[in-house]
């Protein structure tokens, strides 16, 4: 069948979804199944997740060149979120991409991610990386963002995020942020109340 190319409602006709690829994920607690889809739409190409409770893995573009050339890319942007959200690929099941294709993604995936934590190891004499380590949090280069360190904000599990280049950290639950003083404070803030609790924890028992 020919297409119909009228230049103007191509909008009216968006392909089906097509199977991409299934990754089995050790989240490790479990392993998992993360099932990638995509599709052009409206002159937008997108790659997302249809496993349940994993809508929010998703991904898009402007559809410029085929949709194949599309997926590779958007491939590359969800295998690296389904590693920082979820868990590394330990299996992949062909769709429309072949295994080997989609581990050579992966490969990638991880390749880019060791050069950036690498680049970031650069900073670790700033002065907010040193008062991390002195403050005693658990500290390392992210292998996810660009010039960033990330750190166990005290008392949770949330990422704190540090700046080298700016000596500013930033915890985007407890949405505190600051500089190298404002750190020394936050950090002494939260042992303080997590020695109360403690205290009135064993008086209450
Ligand atoms: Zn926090």
């Amino acid at each position: 069948m020919s297409k119909h190319k009228s230049g103007g409602r191509a909008a009216e006709s968006p392909s089906p979804p097509e199977m991409v690829c299934t990754l089995v994920v050790d989240a490790v607690i479990d392993e998992i199944e993360v099932e990638i889809c995509c599709q052009r739409t409206d002159g937008v190409d997108r790659v997302f997740s249809t496993s349940r409770g994993m809508d929010w893995l998703r991904t898009e573009r402007p559809s410029v060149s085929t949709l194949t050339y599309s997926i590779d890319t958007l491939l590359f942007s969800m295998i690296a979120m389904c590693l920082r959200y979820v868990g590394y690929p330990v299996d992949v099941r062909a769709g429309l991409l072949s295994k080997k294709h989609v581990e050579a993604i992966i490969n990638s995936v991880c390749f880019e991610l060791e050069e950036i934590k690498k680049e970031n190891e650069v900073w670790r004499e700033a002065e907010i990386v040193i008062k991390a380590a002195h403050l005693g949090l658990a500290l390392e280069a992210s292998n996810f963002r660009r010039g960033t360190w990330v750190a166990c904000c005290p008392g949770t599990n949330h990422t704190l995020d540090l700046q080298p280049k700016r000596n500013l950290f930033y915890c985007g639950y407890c949405r505190v942020g600051g500089g190298i003083d404002k750190l020394d404070e936050f950090v002494a803030q939260r042992r303080r109340s997590k020695a109360a609790a403690f205290i009135g924890g064993r008086i209450l028992h």
